[in-house]
């Protein structure tokens, strides 16, 4: 049996960055906030947790000390409200989600009634709906939300930035059917894209896929999807044992790959998992 893993596996420029800034601070801190979870996997915020981060769902329940904003943005005034009670802010926003905000600011400033492709309840999400006037955006997932979009005329389209390549090229193409003027801004980040990419390949060239990662993380889900998608038995596991159930023989050509917030460890140890189960 051959098993293969991606070019590239582990946390994504983003997710280091976060935790760089969150290890830095507790250096100095000991202790720190973050508004929800810093990053979308269990063992990383169990980790996080036992360092000395505290995980609150608002920003009442901080009394004092610093509070960092995740990785996946806020809206900018929860900041500016931080910043008025005294909190030391840490703003760990992946400067790829900032960019988002920001074209969504713009097309906002510019008239646009504002398509956003993703998911409503997702935390960039907020943030990015947040940056454009609530009123003024239309989340959609699916394609077929498309008729429910409450506007025409001039439309600004952004994207999640771990959407699925695919699913938003679909939406595009029945969207610009609908107004006067669609200006579409393909915000995927290009870590996602390649890791959509190489996700096709391995698909292509093996008989299982383990994806590996937090079942709430929205960009490895999407990697689990894209590999059934593909015909290939998926297997979508947050821990080493979630594979003891499986029935390896007969296999002969594995597959592992994960989310951008999946440690690089983790992997190896899921490939040194199936390594046991082959040798016995
Ligand atoms: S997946 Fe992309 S957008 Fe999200 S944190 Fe990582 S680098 Fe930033």
């Amino acid at each position: 049996m051959q098993v293969f893993l991606p070019p590239e596996i582990g946390f994504c420029f983003g997710v280091k960055r976060a935790l760089r800034l969150v290890t830095n601070e507790l250096k100095k801190e000991g202790k720190i906030y973050s508004l929800g979870d810093l990053i979308h996997n269990p063992q990383v915020i169990e980790d996080l947790k036992r360092k000395g981060v505290v995980f609150v769902s608002d920003l009442s329940q901080v009394k004092g000390g610093t509070v960092i904003i995740r990785s996946h943005g806020a809206d900018l005034s929860l900041i500016r409200r931080a910043k008025e009670k005294g909190l030391k802010v840490i703003d760990a926003t992946c400067p790829y989600v900032a960019k988002v905000q920001k074209i969504a600011k713009f097309l906002s400033q510019n008239s646009y009634r504002i398509v956003i492709v993703g998911l409503s309840t997702h935390p960039e999400i907020k943030g990015v709906m947040a940056s454009a006037g609530e009123r003024k955006t239309f989340v959609v997932k699916d394609p077929q939300e498309i008729k429910k979009i409450p506007f025409t005329g001039k439309i600004g389209v952004v994207v999640q930035t771990t959407e699925s390549l695919d699913n938003f090229s679909d939406i595009v193409k029945n969207l610009v059917k609908r107004g006067k003027e669609c200006r579409v801004f393909n915000t995927i980040c290009k870590v996602i894209r390649r890791r959509q990419e190489e996700t096709k390949r391995l698909a292509k060239k093996v008989e299982v896929v383990i994806v590996v990662g937090g079942h709430n993380s929205s960009n490895t889900s999407q990697l689990a999807k894209l590999s059934q998608s593909m015909g290939v038995k998926t297997y979508f596991v947050e821990k080493e044992e979630d594979l003891d159930s499986v029935e390896w023989q007969g296999i002969k050509r594995v597959g592992i790959t994960g989310g951008t917030s999946t440690p690089e460890e983790l992997i190896v140890k899921i490939r040194n998992r199936l390594g046991q189960f082959l040798v016995a």
